[in-house]
C-alpha cells in the first residue's frame, strides 16, 4: 500500500517585499484507496500545497518533509515525481503548441510506466478512456489546451488520470467552472478511478458541490496555510451549511 506522508511542511513564495510563507506546518497522511478533501477559503493556500507537492519551481520548501512510501519526494524532480506516482492533475496547465492530445497522452504515459504503451492497445485504451468521459474521439487529435474550455480541460484532467494510474492523485479545483452534466461525468471519472482502490486522492475544493458526488473519506479544513481541524465526511456537510467563516474569524487564516 502506497502512503505518502507530509509532515510540518513549510513553503514560501517570492513576493516584491521578499519571501513570504504560505504553508506553515501541513501534516496529512494519504494511503493508496483513500480519498481525502482539502477545503478551506480562497488563499489559504490549497493550490499552493498542490503545486508544491508536484514540485513547482516557483515555490521554495522552507521547512519538513514529502515521503511517498518512505522516498523522499521533495528531493525528486518534477518527471521523477511523476513516476514515482504522483500525479497533480494541472502539473502541465499550458498551453502546448503543436502538440495533440493523443502525442501528449503517450509521452506522459511512457514517462510514468517508464516504457512506451504498445500503439494498438494505447489506442483502445484512449478510445474507452474517452467514451467513459463522455468525449468526443476528435478532441485527442487537438492541440493540448488550445481553446480548450473550462469543462473540456478538467476532463482532460480526469482522461489523463485514468490513463496514467497514479498512487496519489492530487485534484486542484476540479469543479470549478463545470455545469452540471460535466460536474457528473468528471466525477464518475474520479469514481471509477477510485473503485479500483489504487490510488490515494487529494481533492482540493473551496465548495463542497463535488462531495456529492464523491464522498470522501476525510475532510480536512484548511485555513491559513494549515490544517486547522480534519473529521469525515460529515465535517463537509457542516461547511455547506456554516461556511468557513468560523476558521478565518478563529484567526486562523489571514
Ligand atoms: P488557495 O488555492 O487556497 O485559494 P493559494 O495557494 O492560491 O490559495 O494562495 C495562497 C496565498 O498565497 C494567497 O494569499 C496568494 O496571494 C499567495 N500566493 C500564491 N502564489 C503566490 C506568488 N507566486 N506570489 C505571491 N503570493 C502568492
Ligand atoms: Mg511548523
Ligand atoms: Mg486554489
Amino acid at each position: 500500500m502506497a502512503t505518502l506522508e507530509i509532515r510540518d511542511l513549510h513553503v514560501s513564495v517570492e513576493a516584491e517585499n521578499g519571501p513570504r510563507e504560505i504553508l506553515r506546518g501541513v501534516d496529512l497522511t494519504v494511503k493508496q484507496g483513500e480519498t481525502h478533501a482539502i477545503m478551506g477559503p480562497n488563499g489559504s493556500g490549497k493550490s499552493t500545497l498542490a503545486y508544491s507537492l508536484a514540485g513547482h519551481p516557483k515555490y521554495t520548501v522552507t521547512g519538513g518533509e514529502v515521503l511517498l512510501d518512505g522516498e523522499d519526494v521533495l528531493a525528486m524532480s518534477v518527471d521523477e515525481r511523476a513516476r514515482a506516482g504522483v500525479f497533480l492533475a494541472m502539473q502541465y496547465p499550458v498551453e502546448v503548441p503543436g502538440v495533440s492530445v493523443s502525442n501528449f497522452l503517450r509521452t506522459a504515459a511512457t514517462a510514468v510506466r517508464g516504457e512506451a504503451p504498445k500503439l494498438r492497445t494505447w489506442v483502445k485504451e484512449v478510445k474507452e478512456a474517452m467514451a467513459a468521459l463522455q468525449m468526443d474521439p476528435a478532441f485527442a487529435e487537438r492541440n493540448v489546451n488550445e481553446g480548450f474550455s473550462g469543462g473540456e480541460k478538467k476532463r482532460h484532467e480526469i482522461l489523463q488520470l485514468e490513463l496514467l494510474k497514479p498512487k496519489v492523485a492530487i485534484l486542484d479545483e476540479t469543479d470549478s467552472g463545470l455545469d452540471v452534466d460535466a460536474l457528473r461525468i468528471v466525477s464518475e471519472g474520479i469514481n471509477r478511478v477510485r473503485s479500483t482502490g489504487e490510488v490515494g486522492t487529494l481533492l482540493v475544493t473551496h465548495y463542497t458541490r463535488i462531495l456529492r458526488y464523491i464522498k470522501p473519506d476525510y475532510v480536512h479544513v484548511f485555513a491559513g496555510g494549515r490544517i486547522v481541524e480534519s473529521g469525515g465526511a460529515e465535517l463537509a456537510d457542516k461547511l455547506e451549511n456554516e461556511g468557513y467563516e468560523a476558521y478565518v474569524k478563529g484567526g486562523a487564516s489571514e
